[in-house]
């Protein structure tokens, strides 16, 4: 039996080797962690859906992803696994900070989404939490200083950046944008820019939209290098 050292060795050079076979539908078909695979199982997922299969070969090799399908067609589980992976391909623990940041456009979304990555993480070890607001800002970001995973609101997170303690990204590795054309349609295109200027350039990012507006395109060129470009047209649904 493999153990679990040898699995974190072998994982990056077999996403980095994989080749998408025929039928290609399950998500025990990927190059990921057990853990991953048994957090799935229990949360019920077993085939992916045409996003989900589409970019998850391209972010597990570490490429920046433009990802563009309709609302329900699954790009949440399209960015979690990938986060979930290249963290625990790096073996990150509790002293490492935070490693993988999720910003949403609203809070409920955001919520949605830290509930999913509870569904499916919990045989993962790492700390996750929301930046959302309405606690207290000082007493939040005790808190914030812990967590290897968060997800944002854009607001509240510049809100803790903005402060004289700041807000240690500096080992950030995976940035993910969610709902992009929803993020820019709320006016908040300035203040997305100005969180990105704040974070490592040597970090990979992943951007998901329901649709592909130009200023959604003018964003990924912002914040993405070299991404690999998928949609899933509404006839492959
Ligand atoms: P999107 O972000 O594209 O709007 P979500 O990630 O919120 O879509 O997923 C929409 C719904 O589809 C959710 O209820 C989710 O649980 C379900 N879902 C996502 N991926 C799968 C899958 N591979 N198998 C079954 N259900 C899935
Ligand atoms: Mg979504």
């Amino acid at each position: 039996r493999q153990t679990e050292e040898q699995e974190v060795r072998d994982l990056e050079s077999s996403a980095a080797q994989f080749v998408v076979p025929d039928d290609f539908k399950h998500f025990d078909q990927l190059p990921i962690s057990s853990r991953t695979k048994r957090g799935l199982r229990k949360a019920g997922f077993t085939e992916m859906t045409d996003i989900q299969s589409r970019t998850l070969p391209l972010s597990l090799k570490c490429k920046d992803v433009l990802g563009a399908a309709r609302t329900g067609s699954g790009k949440t589980l399209s960015f979690l696994i990938p986060a979930l992976e290249i963290l625990y391909r790096k073996k990150w623990g509790s002293t490492d900070g935070l490693g993988a940041l999720i910003i949403s456009p609203t809070r409920e979304l955001a919520i949605q989404i830290f509930e999913v990555l509870r569904k499916i993480g919990p045989f993962h070890t790492f700390s996750a939490g929301l930046v959302i607001g309405g606690k207290d800002l000082k007493q939040e970001k005790d808190r914030l200083a812990r967590m290897n995973i968060l997800v944002a609101t854009p607001g509240r997170l510049l809100q803790h950046m903005d402060q004289t303690w700041g807000f240690d990204c500096s080992n950030l590795q995976v940035l993910i944008l969610d709902e992009a054309d929803r993020i820019l349609d709320m006016g908040f295109s300035k203040t997305l820019n100005a969180i990105v200027e704040n974070l490592p350039k040597s970090r990979q990012t992943m951007l998901f939209s329901a649709t592909q507006t130009k200023r959604v395109k003018d964003l990924a060129r912002l914040s993405l290098q070299d991404p690999e470009y998928v949609a899933v047209r509404e006839a492959e649904h």
